[in-house]
C-alpha cells in the first residue's frame, strides 16, 4: 500500500507544500519527499525563474516550509512509522 501525507506550510501559501510518500509491498529503504515548484506561470517567467536559478540570485522558488505543531507532529508520526517497519521497531 502507498501511503501519502500531505504537509503545509503555516503560511498557507499552496507552494509550500510536500508529500511525504511511501510504500508497504516495496522492499526499499527509502522515504520519497515531493517538493514541487509552481508550473503554472507562463513560459517566459519559468525561463527566467531558470536563469535567475541558474546565476544564483535568487533562491525564492524553493524556499522554507514552516509546520504548525500539528503537521509537525503528523510528521514525525510518519518519520517514525516508516522508521518502525523499515527498521524492525527498534525504539524502546
Ligand atoms: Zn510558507
Amino acid at each position: 500500500m502507498n501511503t501519502k501525507e500531505m504537509f503545509f506550510c503555516d503560511c498557507h501559501d499552496l507552494e509550500h507544500h510536500f508529500i511525504v510518500s511511501t510504500w508497504d509491498e516495496v522492499d526499499d529503504d527509502l522515504l520519497e519527499i515531493y517538493v514541487r515548484l509552481r508550473n503554472d506561470f507562463p513560459w517566459y517567467k519559468r525561463v527566467w525563474f531558470a536563469i535567475k536559478y541558474i546565476f544564483g540570485t535568487d533562491s525564492a522558488n524553493f524556499t522554507v516550509v514552516l509546520l504548525d505543531i500539528e503537521n509537525a507532529q503528523r510528521l514525525a508520526e510518519t518519520l517514525e512509522d516508516f522508521v518502525d517497519k523499515r527498521a524492525g521497531g527498534s525504539k524502546d
